[in-house]
């Protein structure tokens, strides 16, 4: 069975001491133990040293991102290497928001997704369709696509966790239902068996994120091909904790 996988994305939010509330709020937290639901937080990278010094040890960190391959002059980015350095064990690699305001094209995030698994990192590949492509019916030919410039990079799908996160949904209150959710982890399964191998199709986390709160978490939990969570706005409140426990 695949352990279900509960990731909050910060994004571009906090001060030092929200950061300190949010994380003594996750160090108090009565939760599944670990072998039942692995939780990854994800703050700006100036707090991470700060988080991974004072999150409780159950719990992992994740950068949002970072450079598509080996440090030097790149003005303003984080490589994958300092990562490592500072003992952060995971990344958020094609973050919709990235791929839209910072032009990251499928190839850039395949790059980045394969690079960093070869430095030892564990990733969280983002894929997702925006409204007009869904309108257009043409969500899975989009998922797809995103998921192959990843696939054609990489072979240790062992430390990836692709996050389906439809842009629509994404910070407007407007989840997926579980049915559509369902449906597109489905499809995206499927796509792994036919182009990667029966056992990475069984084993890979796909995770759900946008609009993902305390209130719809158990529906979409239950979905057989939901695996967990990537949440942004819930995961800066106490209700992060009511997702974490819709694991069981
Ligand atoms: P929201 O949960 O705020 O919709 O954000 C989802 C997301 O982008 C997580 O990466």
């Amino acid at each position: 069975a695949r352990k279900f996988f509960v990731g909050g994305n910060w994004k571009c939010n906090g001060t030092t001491e929200e950061v300190k509330k949010i994380v003594a709020t996750l160090n108090d937290a009565q939760v599944p133990p670990q072998e039942v639901v692995e939780v990854v937080v994800s703050p700006p990278f100036v707090f991470l040293p700060l988080v991974k010094s004072t999150l409780r040890p159950d719990f992992h960190v994740a950068a949002q991102n970072c450079w598509v391959k080996k440090g030097g002059a790149f003005t303003g980015e984080v490589s994958a290497e300092m990562l490592v350095n500072l003992g952060i064990p995971w990344v958020i690699l094609g973050h919709s928001e990235r791929r839209q305001l910072m032009g990251e094209s499928n190839e850039f995030v395949g790059d980045k997704t394969a690079y960093a698994l070869s430095k030892g990192l564990k990733v969280i590949a983002c894929v997702g369709e925006t409204l007009e492509q869904r309108e257009a019916g043409s969500t899975m030919d989009v998922v797809a696509a995103q998921t192959k410039a990843i696939a054609e990079r990489i072979s240790n799908w062992a430390d990836v966790v692709i996050a389906y996160e439809p842009v629509w949904a994404i910070g407007t209150g407007k989840v997926a239902t579980p049915a559509q959710a369902q449906e597109v982890h489905c499809e995206l399964r499927k796509w792994l068996h036919a182009n990667t191998s029966p056992e990475v199709a069984a084993t890979t986390r796909i995770i759900y994120g946008g609009s993902v709160n305390g209130g719809n978490c158990k529906e979409l939990a239950a979905q057989p091909d939901v695996d967990g969570f990537l949440v942004g706005g819930a995961s800066l409140k106490p209700e992060f904790i009511d997702i974490i426990k819709s694991a069981v």
